[in-house]
């Protein structure tokens, strides 16, 4: 079983850097019709807690941008597949205040409406902290802040239950996977990369980063790998 990774769903602007995190609509939907074709099944984070079959995958999608609204959650839809979208919960409607300055480009964040109506949709939400720090490189009381508040935030404005977290850039330390524990998560990801059944525990969860330049082949080497 594989939990995939997804940035930004589109076209990247022509000055972006690391273009390799634009996954073309296009593709997507053929990366998804592939894996039903190949007798996949489209798993909730849920699912994971019951030891997932082989042939699963989980779709995740980072930074909850508005391309995921425009050319991602229709197709899923029509599709019938869910999709589990990681929210800093802090830049909701806001942009890529982390990295806007390194990548030459603002990407705009879903707002609380897009997310009430992705909820009520089925679409899963999880915290991907208030401001997307490096989380092992802030001071603890910092890192505290950003992973129970931003569980809270969400709560409150869209009235479900946050049980999942991702590390922004993937960074973390033991210290930081036990607040993430502590704060009542049931899981967390990272980015390292692997299946799942190779993560050492439920707060460290693999994934496999699908890049806009994976070929259909190339992709699906990677799923069933
Ligand atoms: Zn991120």
């Amino acid at each position: 079983m594989k939990v995939l990774t997804y940035h930004n769903i589109g076209k990247p602007p022509s000055s972006a850097k690391l273009k390799t995190l634009y996954v073309k609509p296009w593709n997507l939907k053929k990366q998804i019709k592939a894996l039903k074709l190949l007798g996949y099944k489209f798993l909730r984070s849920q699912d994971l807690l019951k030891s997932p079959k082989d042939r699963a995958v989980l779709l995740t999608f980072d930074d909850a941008y508005l391309d995921f609204w425009e050319n991602a959650f229709p197709f899923l839809m029509e599709e019938g597949v869910p999709a589990l979208v990681f929210v800093p919960a802090g830049l909701v409607g806001k942009f890529n205040k982390w990295d806007y300055e390194r990548l030459k480009v603002k990407k705009t964040i879903m707002d609380w409406q897009h997310l009430k109506e992705l909820v009520s949709a089925g679409i899963e939400i999880g915290s991907h902290s208030l401001t997307h720090p490096y989380l092992s490189k802030i001071p603890e009381e910092s890192a505290k802040r950003e992973i129970e508040d931003s569980k809270k935030l969400l709560e409150d404005k869209l009235g479900i239950e946050i049980k999942t977290f991702c590390y922004p850039y993937g960074d973390y330390n033991q210290k930081v996977r036990d607040m993430v524990a502590k704060a009542g998560y049931l899981m967390a990801f990272t980015t390292k990369h692997g299946s799942f059944s190779k993560s050492p525990n439920l707060f460290e969860i693999r994934r496999i980063t699908v890049f806009g330049n994976d070929f259909l082949l190339k992709f699906i080497f990677k799923v069933l790998a």
